[in-house]
């Protein structure tokens, strides 16, 4: 009885062939990749079949390298050079980004403020073990941290005090999902979602509906509410996502420019807007600035919706 023995690996064959390309036409599948950058899981995903994947990894690889570009730690980046041996920025797609983190720096009254450079590297934020410093550290550092010592003549970005250091960290991650987004239109594709560790795009819609994107609970595991999203930017800032604790107080990464210590006041701040970098900036400013402030600047900003939530647990929310 040979013949069997044929027949059933053929038809092995011919059912997985028919199911391969049945999965590569059903309009109904998400395909989604995730890549580890700019410290942290990014995914994309697409409605279609596999043929998107391509578009998704080089939109990945635009990210890559927008994160080299602004890694004020990498030795390569202009940034460190701007910062370390004061070279002036002239390479345009920095000097624009650093307009707009000017401009919401201008905007929000110093709150967002990139020169905070020198301060999250004494806080050891960079790194692993962040620690208190030295309150007699910290004054030191603050006498070189304002965003009014940069300025840009004929697109170039200059300084006023050699010891001025700048720190993009606040902007950059929403600027790389513009340039994700910018990738994925550019090979036609309407729609998708992109989420870089919470900073999220929703392009176009899911198969006909809005995004849904969860707000996640700045205290506990789960959301406190859902947003459905098409064709604009949710970011959240959170103190839960680089923090340590030192005598029952909470130490996070989002910098109070004017003491040089942790904004205190609000545990996340949650924006939605068109423009992913912009949506990033406000977010941190919005943190910075706390309750009070936070919702005199909402109410101006039309442009931005907002849902902020206090350290009492408190939920202010503006144009949603
Ligand atoms: P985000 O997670 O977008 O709120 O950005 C926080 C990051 O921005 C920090 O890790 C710092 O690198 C940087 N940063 C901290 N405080 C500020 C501030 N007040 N203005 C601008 N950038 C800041
Ligand atoms: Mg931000």
């Amino acid at each position: 009885m040979p013949r069997k023995v044929f027949i059933i690996p053929a038809v092995i064959v011919f059912i997985l062939v028919v199911a391969l390309v049945h999965a590569n036409q059903n309009t109904d599948a998400l395909q989604s990749r995730t890549r580890f950058l700019m410290d942290t899981y990014c995914t994309i995903k697409i409605p279609g079949g596999t043929e998107v994947l391509d578009v998704i990894d080089t939109a990945f690889d635009r990210m890559a390298e927008v994160q080299r570009t602004f890694d004020s730690l990498d030795p390569e980046s202009p940034i460190h050079a701007f910062n370390d041996e004061n070279v002036t920025i002239t390479n345009p797609e920095i000097v624009a980004l650093i307009k707009t983190a000017l401009e919401v720096g201008d905007e929000s009254g110093g709150a967002f403020d990139i020169t905070v450079f020198p301060l999250v590297n004494l806080w050891g934020f960079f790194g692993d073990s962040p620690a208190v410093p030295d309150r007699e550290k910290i004054d030191e550092l603050l006498n070189a941290v304002d965003y009014r010592h940069l300025s840009i003549k004929a697109g170039t970005l200059v300084k006023d005090d050699a010891r001025v250091k700048i720190d993009l960290g606040g902007i950059a991650k929403g600027y790389a999902i513009r340039e994700a987004v910018a990738v994925l239109k550019k090979a036609g594709i309407t729609s998708a979602l992109i989420d870089a560790g919470g900073e999220i795009y929703a392009l176009g819609t899911n198969k006909g509906k809005p995004w849904k994107i969860g707000i996640r609970d700045p205290r506990g595991e789960g959301t406190v509410g859902v947003l459905e999203l098409t064709d604009c930017t949710v970011a959240t800032s959170g103190d839960y996502e680089r923090y340590f604790e030192k005598d029952g107080k909470r130490y996070h990464h989002i910098l109070d420019p004017k003491t040089g210590y942790s904004a205190e006041g609000i545990t996340s701040v949650t924006v939605v807007t068109d423009d992913p970098a912009v949506a990033d900036a406000w977010s941190t400013a919005l943190f910075v600035l706390g309750k009070e402030k936070g919702r005199e600047l909402m109410e101006r900003n039309k442009f931005l919706k907002v849902l902020m939530i206090t350290q009492d647990g408190e939920f202010i929310s503006s144009n949603m």
